[in-house]
């Protein structure tokens, strides 16, 4: 452990993404994962040994969580857990003072709110989408709603099976982009006598296997067809965002911080100075 080792909780961290953080986490010398949450009955309270073997975590249950933010002295709390707990675990990182990174989707608006009141008083990050790659299509995808006015657009994403929102918090920031762009009504899929209309989004969701990830927007129109496709290939490349903006998050001030501007603004990348970026 450095000097500079920001102190990390994972809320969700027996789940698929929790894991795949804390993977992540134990292969850099810049994070430490002092502290793991989880509803979990048999990981409760107990020490569980980092897979590096040379440190430990601490593992509490959500109702503990308050005290063990505080005991740890943790920096940030990196979650990726489910939206029904997502608001406790931001009023106890302000109460705490720590910095909060979200990726947990399917969010209500109550929850949003309760991000958003939460980042008065520590810096908070929420993110449906923690790749890089995910930005990059974004970006593609804004200049090409202003160079093809009028294309017809349909988005497609698939994800494992044991996926529980639909469609993903990733295609809802695609439509989004999209929405600031032109006025559309969203169809979710297709049946029977229902042919499309110009001012319609189709939005399709596939869930299957283990597949981590993949978005496509499709763009029609004047004879030709452009696709904009994303795959994650694995969970660590979502775990490393996620870790990259915690260490980005550490110590700033409180505010609603987008991962937008955390990776225009020098955001690491797997623990690595972005010298190109940092100018
Ligand atoms: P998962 O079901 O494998 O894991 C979720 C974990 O959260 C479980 O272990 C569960 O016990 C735990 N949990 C439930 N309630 C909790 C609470 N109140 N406090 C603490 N832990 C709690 O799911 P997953 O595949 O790891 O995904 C988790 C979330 O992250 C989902 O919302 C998913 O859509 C989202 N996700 C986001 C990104 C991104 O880049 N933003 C990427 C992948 C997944």
């Amino acid at each position: 452990m450095t000097a500079s080792t920001t102190r990390l909780a994972i809320n969700g961290v027996a789940g698929r993404m929790g894991r795949a953080v804390r993977a992540v986490a134990v292969e850099r010398e810049d994070v430490t994962v002092v502290l793991g949450i989880t509803p979990t009955r048999e990981d409760n309270g107990r020490q569980a040994t980092d897979a590096a073997g040379s440190e430990t975590m601490a593992v509490v249950s959500p109702s503990n969580r308050r005290d063990a933010l505080q005991r740890h002295e943790i920096d940030v709390v990196v979650d990726f857990s489910a939206p029904d707990g997502v608001a406790g675990l931001a009023a106890d990182c302000a109460v705490e003072d720590v910095a909060l990174i979200s990726g947990t989707t399917g969010l209500d608006g109550e929850t949003k709110a309760a991000l958003r009141e939460a980042s008065e008083t520590v810096p908070v990050i929420h993110a449906t989408n923690f790749s890089r790659g995910i930005y990059a299509l974004v970006d593609a995808l804004e200049a090409a709603l202003g160079t093809l006015p009028g294309y017809d657009i349909e988005v497609l994403e698939t994800h494992h099976r044991g996926k529980q929102d639909a469609p993903s918090g990733t295609a809802k920031t695609i439509l989004e982009t999209i929405g600031e762009h032109r006025d559309f009504e969203t169809v979710h899929g297709r049946e029977g006598i229902q042919p499309r209309t110009e001012d319609e989004v189709g939005m399709l969701v596939r869930r299957a296997g283990g597949v981590r990830g993949e978005h496509e927007v499709l763009l029609a129109g004047n004879d030709e067809v452009l696709m904009l496709t994303h795959r994650a290939e694995d969970r660590g490349v979502f775990a490393s965002g996620a870790v990259d903006a915690a260490v980005w998050l550490a110590g700033r001030d409180a505010d609603w911080y987008t991962l937008d501007s955390a990776f225009q603004s020098g955001l690491r990348v797997d623990g690595k100075t972005d010298g190109q970026r940092e100018t």
